[in-house]
Formats: C-alpha cells, sequence, structure tokens
C-alpha cells in the first residue's frame, strides 16, 4: 500500500517556508479496519497494566507490550481474574528488598530463594502470555479455556479465545459470489471455502464482520452430502465458528458455503461505495475495496492472515452499463433477467486475503500488451484523457521489474484504477491495482514536475510490490516492512535506473531525513515490531516501515555492491514465491550469496531490532580517525533519558576525503563495536564520513574537523556530492538541536549557500530554518523570525533573482524554482507577490483557461487567495474542474487564507465530504495547522471532533497520525503541552498510548526545549 509520502515526522515539519508538494498527494495510506464497537474504544486493559507496573519498570519494554496485548485478546474477563496475581507479585518486591538489606547467610539464602521464586513467576507471566491468569496464579492451558471462554453472540461458548486464528484448518480455495446493489448500499453473498485440516478438531474459526449469516452447510469430502450447521459469532475479535457436524481429520478435505448479506461500507474500507458527479453533473455510484490490513472480513468470510494463502474464484452480478474488475481476467459474462449481467473471474494464483480486490462501476480505459501481459489504465469516463501518462509510465517499469527480478509478472493481465474517493494513496492488490485519482492521472497543462515524480513513484511502488508483497508476502504485520520497505527502496532504484533526469534521489533523501527526525524519538519502534490488536497492525503503517526499511536496504546495497544485493534478492524471491516470510529468511538469502563472508543477519538484526539509529563521533589525530558510536537521542534532557549503553549497531562506516585521487578515495569499514580507529594512510585536510548519505546514521565531528568541512564548503563545495552537501546541513542542525553543536555554528555552515545551485542542499536548508522559522513565529518573536528570513534571503538572492516564471528546465531545477518563489512570495520577497498576482489576474480574467506555469502554480493560487474576491474565485474553481492536480493547488492555496472563518469552513467541508472530499481532511487539517492564522484552530477543530475522526478513520490510521501530529507540532509551549495532554489523558487509555499521541507530547516538550536552549543565543547573535 502506499500510504501517500512522509507525513513529515517531527516538530515543525511542515514549514511556510518551504511547503512540501508531495505531501499534499501523499496523504494517502489508510490501512483499513472494521469500525471499532464503542465499548472496544472505552476497552482500557488497566489491570494488565499495573500488573506489569507492579513487576518493577515504568516505561513498558516491548515484551511487557505484547503482554498487554495477550492481556487483550482474553477479553474482559481476564481482567476481574488480574487483581489476584497483581496482589501477590506486589507482595513479592518488599519482602525482597526487606530481606536483603541484612547480609546475613540465611537471609541471603531466603534473599536467593525469593528471588528465584520472583523470576520464575516473571518468567511464566512473559512466557506464557496467553495463559489464564486466576487468583491461584496462571494454570495450563485446558483448565482455563473453561474459566475465561468467551461467549458467542447466542450466548454459547465460543470455542477460541485468540486474536490469531487457530492453524488446524487451511484454507485451499474460495469460490466468491456478489451481488452488490450501489443504490441501496448493499449486496449478497456467497462464499464456498475448500478446506484441509492439517490436525483433528471440531471447530473451523475463521473471520466475519458485519455479514448477517442466513445458512451455513458442510461437506466432507468423502459423503459429499451438504448438511446445515451451526455457525457462532464472536464479534470482538471479528470471529466465526462453524461447529462441524463431524470430527475433521488432519489431512483430509472439506467444504463450508457460507450465505450471508451486508451493507456495503460508506467508511473507505472493504467493499465500499462513493458517489460523485460526471461531467453533466449526473450522480454516479461506484464501489470498490480496500482491504489491507484487515477489511477483507467485512467484504467476506475469511481466513484473514496474511500467511492463509489460498485462491479465488470472484463471480460479480452487476448491471448492464457497469464495468465489474477483479485480481484476474474475466472468464465469462451471463447475461441474467432485469438487465443483470454475471461476471466470472479465472481462479487466481495463491494469494493473502488482503490482495484479493473487485471493482464495479462505469470506467473506461487505455490498454497495451506487455510480453504477454494485457495492461490497461482505467478511470471514470471523462478522464481516461489523464490516463497516457501512467500507462506508459508502467510499461517501462513492469519491463524493468521483470528483468531485475528475473520473473516473469505472473497474471495476464494488470490493471490500475483510478477511484474517485480513495483514502489510502494506492493499494496493490494483485493484478488490479487501486488508486486515488491524482496518484494516477496526469494532466498535461495543471500537473506539475512534483506531480509526475509522484504518479511514476507511486506506480513504480505499487508494481513493486507485485513481487514484494503478492509473490512473497510477509508471515505476519509485524514484519511489515518487508512489504512496504522493499516497495519504497524499489521504487526510488527503478526510477533511478529508467528515469533518471527524476533526480527521484532528492525526494528519497529529503524522506530519509525526516523519517530520521521521527525515528529519533522516545516514541519510536524497531521496524519489526510486534503486534496483535488492530490498532498496532494501523500503527505499523508509518514512515519508519516504508522509509527506514527502504533506508537499511540502501545502505546494504551499498555495502554489499549492487550486484551481490541483486543476487540476494533475486534468490529470496525464488526461494520463497506463493508463501510468507519472516526477516530472517530474508537475511538467510543474503549469507547464501554472502557465503559467509560476512554475517548479514547479525548485522542487519541490530538495524531491525532496535529502534532510532546510531550517532557516529570522528576525531582525525594525524592519520587516524577515531569513531565511536551511541544511540542518537533527540534533545533529550539526560536525567529523564539515561542514554542506554547497550545499544549497539553494526555500521558501514564510509568515508571521503582529500586524499590519493582528490574526491575519488571513498573507503568503507564495518563499525561493530563502540568505537575502533580507521588508518587514513596518509595526511589529510578533511573527511567527510557517511558518503552520500548512504548509511542510515548521523555523524558529528571533532571541532577542527568541523572547520574544516565548513571551510572546505566556503572554498571548493563542489569537490562534495549534492547529497553530502544536504547531508552536512542536516546533520549540523540536527546535532545543534542536541546541544552538542553551537547553533551559530550551524548557520556558519549554511552560510556557503550564497555558492549553491542544487536542489537538495538548498531544500534542506530551507526545511531546517523553516522550522525554527516556524517556531519564533508561532511564539510571537516576529523580530527574530524575520531577521532569520532575511539572513536566508541573503544567501539565495541571486537564486532567486535567476528564476523565471515558466516550467523550463530540468526536474530538479523546476523543483528548485517551485521551493525558492514559494519561499519568495510567503516572505513578499523579490517582487514576488507582484507578479505572482499578475499571472493570477490573468487566470481570473480568462475563467481560469489561462494556462499557469505548473511549478508556481501553487504560490501563484496562494497569493491570489489573499483576497476575498481572489479565495471566492478558486472556491468556485475547485468545485467545477475535473484535474485533481490543479484541485490539490487551489486546496493548498484556500488553505493558507488568514481569515479563520474561512479556514473553518474548510475544515467542517472535508469533513462533511460534499464540497471537499473526505479523504482530503488531514491533508486540510495539516495546511490549516501550519500556518499562524489556523494552528490553534486546527487543533480546537481536532478536539471538537475527535470521535467523528475516530468513527471515520480508526484509531492508530495513518490519517489519524497525521492529523494529530499536524494539528500539535509547533507547539512550544508549557501550557499547550498540558492542554494536550489533558485532552488525550480524558479519551481512553487506547488512545492515550497511540504512538502518535505519544510522539506529539514529545514534539511539543522538544520544541519547548529547543527553544529554552537556542532563543538567548539567537536574540544574541542575530542583532
Ligand atoms: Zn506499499
Amino acid at each position: 500500500m502506499e500510504m501517500n509520502r512522509l507525513q513529515l515526522p517531527r516538530n515543525m515539519i511542515e514549514n511556510s517556508m518551504f511547503e512540501e508538494e508531495p505531501d499534499v498527494v501523499d496523504l494517502a495510506k489508510e490501512p483499513c479496519l472494521h469500525p471499532l464497537e464503542p465499548d472496544e474504544v472505552e476497552y482500557e486493559p488497566r489491570g494488565s497494566r499495573l500488573l506489569v507496573r507492579g513487576l518493577g519498570e515504568h516505561e513498558m519494554d516491548e515484551d511487557e507490550e505484547d503482554y498487554e496485548s495477550s492481556a487483550k485478546l482474553l477479553g474482559m474477563s481476564f481482567m476481574n481474574r488480574s487483581t489476584g496475581l497483581r496482589n501477590s507479585s506486589a507482595g513479592y518486591r518488599p519482602s525482597a528488598e526487606g530481606a536483603c538489606s541484612v547480609p546475613s547467610a540465611r537471609t541471603l539464602v531466603v534473599c536467593a530463594f525469593i528471588i528465584v521464586v520472583a523470576v520464575s513467576v516473571i518468567m511464566v507471566i512473559y512466557l506464557l502470555p496467553r495463559c489464564t491468569f486466576t487468583k491461584e496464579g496462571c494454570h495450563k492451558q485446558n483448565q482455563s479455556i473453561g474459566l475465561i471462554q468467551p461467549l458467542a453472540t447466542n450466548g454459547k461458548l465460543f470455542p477460541w479465545a485468540q486474536i490469531r486464528l487457530p492453524t488446524a484448518i487451511m484454507p485451499q480455495r474460495y469460490e466468491l459470489s456478489l451481488h452488490p446493489n450501489l443504490t441501496s448500499m448493499t449486496f449478497k453473498g456467497s462464499v464456498t471455502i475448500l478446506l484441509q485440516a492439517r490436525q483433528a478438531t471440531w471447530n473451523i474459526i475463521l473471520h466475519s464482520t458485519g455479514h448477517n449469516i442466513s445458512r451455513v452447510t458442510f461437506m466432507s469430502a468423502v459423503s459429499s452430502q451438504e448438511k446445515q450447521v451451526e455457525i457462532l459469532e464472536y464479534p470482538y475479535h471479528d470471529q466465526i465458528a462453524i461447529v462441524a457436524p463431524e470430527a475433521l481429520l488432519a489431512g483430509h478435505s472439506y467444504s463450508v458455503k457460507i450465505e450471508y448479506s451486508a451493507n456495503i461500507s460508506s467508511s473507505y474500507c472493504g467493499f465500499y461505495g462513493l458517489t460523485y458527479r460526471d461531467e453533466n453533473n449526473k450522480r454516479k455510484y461506484f464501489a470498490a475495496t480496500q482491504f489491507e490490513p484487515l477489511a477483507a472480513r467485512s467484504a467476506f468470510p475469511c481466513f484473514d492472515e496474511p500467511a492463509f494463502k489460498a485462491t479465488f474464484i470472484i463471480k460479480i452480478i452487476r448491471d448492464e452499463q457497469h464495468t465489474a474488475l477483479s485480481n484476474m481476467p474475466k472468464k465469462s459474462s451471463v447475461s441474467m433477467e432485469d438487465g443483470l449481467v454475471q461476471d466470472e473471474f479465472s481462479e487466481s494464483v495463491k494469494m493473502s486475503t488482503y490482495l484479493v480486490a473487485f471493482i464495479v462501476g462505469e470506467m473506461r480505459n487505455l490498454s497495451e500488451d506487455v510480453n504477454g501481459t494485457l495492461v490497461s489504465v482505467y478511470t471514470v469516463p471523462e478522464k481516461i484523457g489523464q490516463a497516457h501518462h501512467a500507462l506508459e509510465t508502467t510499461v517501462k517499469l513492469l519491463e524493468f521489474y521483470e528483468n531485475y527480478f528475473e520473473i516473469k509478472y505472473p497474471l495476464k493481465k494488470l490493471d490500475l484504477v483510478a477511484i474517485p474517493d480513495f483514502e489510502a494513496g494506492a493499494m496493490e492488490n494483485w493484478g488490479l491495482l487501486t488508486f486515488r485519482e491524482e496518484t494516477l492521472l496526469y494532466d498535461n497543462t495543471t500537473s506539475s514536475v512534483a506531480d509526475r515524480k509522484l504518479v511514476t513513484k507511486i506506480i513504480a511502488h505499487e508494481l513493486a510490490h507485485q513481487w514484494f508483497g503478492n509473490l512473497v508476502t510477509m508471515q505476519w504485520w509485524n514484519d511489515l516492512w518487508l512489504n512496504e520497505g522493499f516497495a519504497t527502496f524499489m521504487e526510488y532504484f527503478s526510477l533511478e535506473k529508467i528515469f533518471k533526469e527524476l533526480y527521484s534521489y532528492e525526494d528519497f533523501l529529503d524522506a530519509q531525513l525526516k523519517t530520521m527526525k521521527k525515528d529519533s524519538l522516545n516514541s519510536s519502534h524497531p521496524i519489526s515490531s510486534s503486534v496483535q490488536s488492530s490498532e498496532q497492525i494501523e500503527e505499523m503503517f508509518d514512515s519508519l516501515s516504508y522509509f527506514k526499511g527502504a533506508s537499511l536496504l540502501l545502505m546494504l546495497k551499498t555495502f554489499l555492491s549492487e550486484d551481490v544485493f541483486q543476487h540476494a534478492v533475486i534468490l529470496y524471491l525464488h526461494n520463497h514465491s506463493y508463501a510468507s516470510t519472516q526477516s530472517d529468511d530474508l537475511w538467510d538469502s543474503f549469507n547464501e550469496v554472502t557465503n559467509k563472508t560476512l554475517d548479514v543477519k547479525r548485522m542487519m538484526k541490530t538495524w531491525t531490532l532496535q529502534k532510532g539509529f546510531p550517532l557516529v563521533t570522528v576525531q582525525r589525530k594525524g592519520t587516524e580517525l577515531f569513531i565511536q558510536q551511541e544511540r542518537f537521542f533527540s534533545g533529550r534532557k539526560p536525567e529523564i533519558y539515561p542514554v542506554d549503553a547497550s545499544y549497539l549497531w553494526h555500521i558501514p562506516i564510509t568515508y571521503v576525503t582529500d586524499g590519493r585521487n582528490y574526491s575519488e578515495y571513498r573507503a568503507v569499514s564495518l563499525l561493530d563495536k563502540k568505537s575502533d580507529i580507521i588508518n587514513l594512510t596518509e595526511q589529510v585536510q578533511w573527511v567527510k564520513v557517511n558518503t552520500n548519505m548512504t548509511g542510515y546514521y548521523i555523524v558529528h565531528y571533532a571541532d577542527d574537523d568541523w572547520a574544516a568541512l565548513i571551510t572546505l564548503l566556503k572554498t571548493n563545495p563542489y569537490v562534495l556530492s549534492d547529497k553530502d552537501r544536504a547531508n552536512l546541513i542536516n546533520n549540523i542542525f540536527e546535532l545543534a538541536g542536541l546541544g552538542k553543536v553551537p547553533l551559530q555554528r550551524a548557520f556558519s555552515l549554511m552560510d556557503y549557500l550564497i555558492n549553491e545551485n542544487q536542489t537538495a542542499p538548498i531544500a534542506e536548508a530551507l526545511f531546517q530554518t523553516g522550522l525554527i522559522y516556524d517556531l519564533l513565529e508561532k511564539l510571537g518573536h516576529m523580530d527574530l523570525a524575520s531577521r532569520l528570513v532575511s539572513r536566508v534571503h541573503k544567501l539565495l538572492q541571486s537564486q532567486i533573482q535567476r528564476q523565471a516564471w515558466t516550467d523550463e528546465g530540468t526536474p530538479s531545477a523546476r523543483e528548485l524554482r517551485s521551493a525558492l518563489l514559494e519561499f519568495a512570495c510567503t516572505h513578499s520577497l523579490e517582487n514576488c507577490t507582484t507578479t505572482a498576482m499578475k499571472l493570477f489576474d490573468d487566470w481570473v480574467a480568462s475563467n481560469g483557461t489561462y494556462s499557469l506555469p505548473t511549478d508556481v502554480m501553487t504560490t501563484v493560487f496562494k497569493v491570489g487567495a489573499k483576497t476575498e474576491k481572489g479565495w471566492s474565485f478558486l472556491l468556485s474553481m475547485y468545485i467545477s474542474i475535473g484535474s485533481e492536480a490543479e484541485k490539490n493547488k487551489i486546496l493548498e492555496a484556500l488553505a493558507s487564507s488568514e481569515d479563520v472563518r474561512k479556514l473553518y469552513w474548510l475544515m467542517k467541508s472535508s469533513l462533511d465530504g460534499d464540497i471537499i472530499r473526505t479523504q482530503k481532511l488531514s491533508q486540510v487539517i495539516r495546511a490549516v495547522g501550519r500556518h499562524f492564522a489556523g494552528h490553534l484552530l486546527a487543533w480546537d477543530f481536532v478536539k471538537e471532533n475527535w470521535n467523528k475522526l475516530v468513527q471515520k478513520f480508526h484509531l492508530g490510521s495513518y490519517t489519524m497520525q497525521s492529523i494529530v501530529a499536524g494539528s500539535t507540532h509547533l507547539f512550544s509551549t508549557k501550557a499547550h503541552l498540558s492542554e494536550v495532554q489533558a485532552f488525550f489523558e480524558s479519551q481512553s487509555e487506547a488512545t492515550f498510548r497511540l504512538r502518535c499521541v505519544q510522539e506529539a507530547l514529545e514534539v511539543i516538550q522538544l520544541n519547548i526545549q529547543w527553544m529554552e536552549k537556542n532563543l538567548k543565543a539567537l536574540i544574541q547573535w542575530y542583532i
């Protein structure tokens, strides 16, 4: 799935000085979950929390979190029973402490005994997290079942208590028939599942939610006689149990047929319906699916976990004028009564349920054959003219991937469909890729270079998933990064290879640096993290799974060489085709290729199983380079967060110096201990570590070495690559945030920008200074904020003056223009607003037909939106035009208004979903929250509508993560910190414990600390 580019993670991250175009569109990804029952939302595992606390720690570690989830899976009944153990374990501690305070031999023995008992209890709790607690403690499983058995809706005992399904029964093949009625928003369905028993059992447990099940029949392969059977429902876990009329025997096959009806969903998950108006303003109905991660179960009863792979035969009854699409090519169409048609699709390859998809609606397509695969792009009829770019791009990428992976794309067709209302950025359903209109369609007159890059990248991402994710799938959501990290890595890698002119590495660098900001927080998590509950699974869809995952693969590829990397990837895909894997399977493939010359598994586990990343400190003494590593902490007070000395990474250290063949001299060595010495073999003037930022770490240099690099940048910056220059700007500002480098030195390094002409370093400088500007502005330090702008302006002045208001130049140059003119117009520099206003007036005079340069369109619209008339005209255009690319630019401009009534209206309208689609809401809230006029308003809106937001987007989802961050990340006072904290504390404990909430609080704290640390310095040396 494509979650839509990075949500800029930490404080300040979106800033008014450098608006990031992709952010607009990239709001995508919405993992899908069934709406939580009200009591489920309210459910608070307080008992287990206290129990864990009783054992010692204040901060819960990973195991404890596991333990808590397992407590949750036991259901409410667990809570009532936990008190006994809580009391007994709490009783151990004081006695142990008391006994040990008298050091006699007898008490030592007693003490040792008690410790052994205490450790045993803890071990039991940790190692057997799913057993049941009663007053007596932990019982054997069979004993416990009777004690905490969950109850089905009919009051009978439900035979399964866990969130994860049992593995006694494996689905082999589904035959699914659906008859949707798009106007009444209901559907009838029937699913026949062919099953195989692995172990003897009486019960078939599978997922189903929101279905009205009318009839269930059972048939064993031997008797071939249908028997109607009983069904038990346990909505708390979205599960049903079919009680078989006979014992199911290991190795035998059976089938069950379930007939049901349900509502077509009005959210963005499961099988959902939507309406849109065509060019004649006629209302049209459309239905699509979004199953990842947990919503297939709401469309049809199924074994809805990624490792339960099976084949699917899908039949859909539709109206004549509609088209139906599914993963596989259509096999037959049969006319029925009342003008209905039944389409049947070929049996699918073996795949996971979250990849199943079907779509019904009026569509047109463009197609092209690629080596026996028919590639088609589908849109609603009036937008087919915007499909050419996507088709061309897909054809090139498909050929590239087939060659690179040495595995042919296995299906006969590949459809890409632009859905008129879609929450995620895109979704990789096998053979039927779904997109937002803005992430697939390209309009020649209104799409900017950033739009083109976005469409290209997202197609590349979803296509890569056809191998990474679809052909080889992670076993469970804890390893989501295997899917998403790889697809994200391949997205940039493939663009580098076949669309080199797009300079996509600039976007990757930017995303990587912002991901590291998020990863440096205490609220971060290892990319391979244990997950159970729906919120935990939702939360895995964050920039860490995507961009940290991809960054680690880039680091590994650089370290091993491109050839070795490719061989290992091919081996992995061949070995595990149509199967499911864990991270270790990937590392095993690498180890097979490296042939034990390097233990890749050992090395990479230090990156996937630990959160955060290293700070590498470098000091040059003569020809020796002393290096050491520690965990990079984002500006925390050491007394609150002591540095954990146990963190250790295996770091490929790369560096470049002026030695030998000048900049050609690059070297690499692996730092797998706390400190080491690298011999440079000769005296050098300077050394830059982490060449081209291929490593996932930040580098701090000794004073002299920083000084040497700053001098180098001032005298001869182009000795270093643009990536290295951007990397140095990033690292020194991050270190200034920690107090490791004076802020003044960071600004002094940046002074070289007067000679900079490339996009990556300028973008990073605008970003870093934009963060500071945003905080100063929101605190009312306008004098300091404008002096900061003057300083940056002085550095970029000649670059800004060089810009023309056109779409000419390379993609990179065009993006630079976009950033510079946006900066200039935002701060009314260099006659920028005058030129923009003139362009805007021409555009209005032509009634929106005059063709504006696309890369500066947002800037022009923002200037135009400042007047009452301009804003209203933009809104009327927003309502009437058909290009999503243009609408996005207008929406950004509308949301930049300083009129709070307008801002409130925008947020309200996108929540309603009529004039502005609800898929846009998080983007609108973020845009409003970024500006001075709206930053308090956005937070008020979120508070006021919290329950509605949760209902629409679900707790933990990417959209909610984005909304929480976007409405709080610019707060930097203690009053706001308590206000945000109090609000979330007043919600359920599950809400307060969400990572995005913890992150929001941490970011505000960091903003406060940053100001405490640097405000004085800014005032003093700035004047
Ligand atoms: Zn993806």
